[in-house]
């Protein structure tokens, strides 16, 4: 293939892309703001927990290099404490997923991609793109992918107001990496845990540098009892303040903490952003346009754990159109096009995931509490997180979310 394909950022949608156009022959040029080695020696970025379509995309590519190694997440879990029984709780179920999940740190995948990308021949670059360097693309490359996730770069794509409800961060996130937590039985999940008014707190097995940990991330309303992440001056004090709120509000999660210990200094994050859609082509100076991908253009808050799965969606679309593109011009009304393939799936992921920011509706509560009776529904639950799609219509309309349950609840009995 003759054509000229530049990405700017490493994350999982550029290696992703930049890995599968290389082996198609493509001449890639790949940017990024850092080299492997500071990837590895750097701060944990997320959770990235995969679930089994995305984890395909990657299978395709010959990209699941650690689905071995790293420990299976094989369902879900719910849990809400009760209101008015310290320690006991109102909602709580589990579910085995279809397939299993994956979460294997990208302080281990990112960098090994990138070694791999550069030892096939792929012509990577270690600097920070402004719009100076995407000129510099643009003029020697066929399309240019921006696919830098949060970086300030990706604020030059202009907001879309009517996608985007929040125009503020709606949760502090922190993360904490942990080796030493007690498993839970009788298969591994994503526990996830909604405390009404503080926040969220899920927990699930992963693969860091140092082996299997379990990887606990933090939810907190701004401003409210959970976020005091700023008070957390050393990882140590990060590690005690997550205890601190299992220990406040989820009894249950804090029992498996007995002997937990940080993975690495590293292994901490606390940070927020505002959930933001943004318009898919960049126009430069020059009228040459970019192409935004994943994070870049939809960005997520990670109460649903869809970033890195939309990640790897997200470069399917793009890579299957490229392919399909031959040697015909990659313009902007093919970029607009490509685009709404992809937000034929993402907005629903767009509107679960800004659903679950807001109280939850009666239905929703009725919904999650019919979940515990009814183990087929939990699983229907559980693996909508798989597929987003199957939550609609009856995720957002009442009368529809009464009549699953209804079809589910006799089973049940
Ligand atoms: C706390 C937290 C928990 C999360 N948990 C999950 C989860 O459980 N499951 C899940 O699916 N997702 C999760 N995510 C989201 C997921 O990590 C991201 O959505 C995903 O990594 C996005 O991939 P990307 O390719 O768009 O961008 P990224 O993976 O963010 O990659 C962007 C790349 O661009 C580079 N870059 C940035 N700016 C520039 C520039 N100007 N020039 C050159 N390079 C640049 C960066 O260094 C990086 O290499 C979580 C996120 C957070 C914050």
């Amino acid at each position: 293939m003759s054509q000229r394909i530049a990405i700017v950022g490493a994350g999982q949608s550029g290696l992703q892309m930049a890995l599968g156009l290389q082996a198609r022959g493509y001449h890639v040029t790949l940017m990024t703001n850092r080299t492997p080695e500071q990837v590895r020696a750097g701060k944990v970025m997320s959770s990235q927990c995969m679930f089994d379509r995305a984890l395909q995309t990657e299978r395709d590519l010959d990209l699941n290099w650690w689905e071995a190694e790293c420990p299976p997440v094989e369902g879900i879990g719910l849990a809400v404490p009760h209101p008015e029984q310290p320690g006991a709780r109102l909602i709580d179920w589990a579910a085995p997923l279809d397939k299993p999940a994956q979460a294997v740190d990208q302080r281990l995948k990112m960098p090994a991609w990138m070694e791999a990308f550069a030892a096939r021949g792929g012509d990577l670059r270690i600097g920070d793109a402004g719009i100076d360097e995407l000129e510099a693309l643009a003029a020697s490359h066929d399309l240019v992918l921006l696919a830098a996730g949060k970086g300030e770069i990706v604020g030059r794509f202009e907001r879309d107001a009517a996608r985007s409800p929040y125009a503020a961060p709606q949760r502090s996130l922190a993360l904490t990496y942990v080796h030493g937590m007690a498993p839970r039985e009788p298969f591994s999940r994503v526990c996830f845990n909604l405390i009404p008014g503080v926040g969220e707190y899920f927990v699930f097995p992963a693969l860091t540098l140092s082996g299997p940990c379990e990887i606990m991330v933090f939810e907190g309303v701004p401003g409210g009892p959970m976020d005091r992440w700023q008070d957390a001056r050393t990882p140590a004090e990060h590690l005690q303040e997550s205890l601190r709120i299992l220990r406040t509000w989820l009894p249950w999660e804090a029992e498996r903490c007995a002997a937990v210990e940080l993975t690495d200094a590293n292994g901490i994050l606390a940070g927020r952003f505002a959930p933001t859609v943004r318009k898919p082509v960049m126009t430069l100076p020059s009228g040459r346009p970019v192409f935004g991908m994943a994070d870049a253009v939809v960005v997520n808050d990670p109460i649903t754990g869809q970033g890195s799965n939309n990640a790897a969606k997200c470069c399917k679309v793009y890579l299957d159109a490229i392919l399909a593109r031959g040697d015909r011009p990659f313009d902007a009304a093919w970029m607009e096009q490509t685009f709404a393939r992809y937000w034929d799936y993402a907005s629903y992921v767009v509107d679960w995931t800004n659903s679950l920011l807001a109280p939850p509706p009666p239905h929703i509560l009725a919904l999650l509490g019919a979940a515990g009776q009814a183990p087929a529904l939990a699983g229907r639950i559980a693996n909508g997180f798989d597929n987003p799609p199957d939550f609609f219509p009856w995720w957002r309309d009442a009368q529809a979310c009464h009549a699953l349950i209804e079809q589910y609840l006799p089973q049940a009995a």
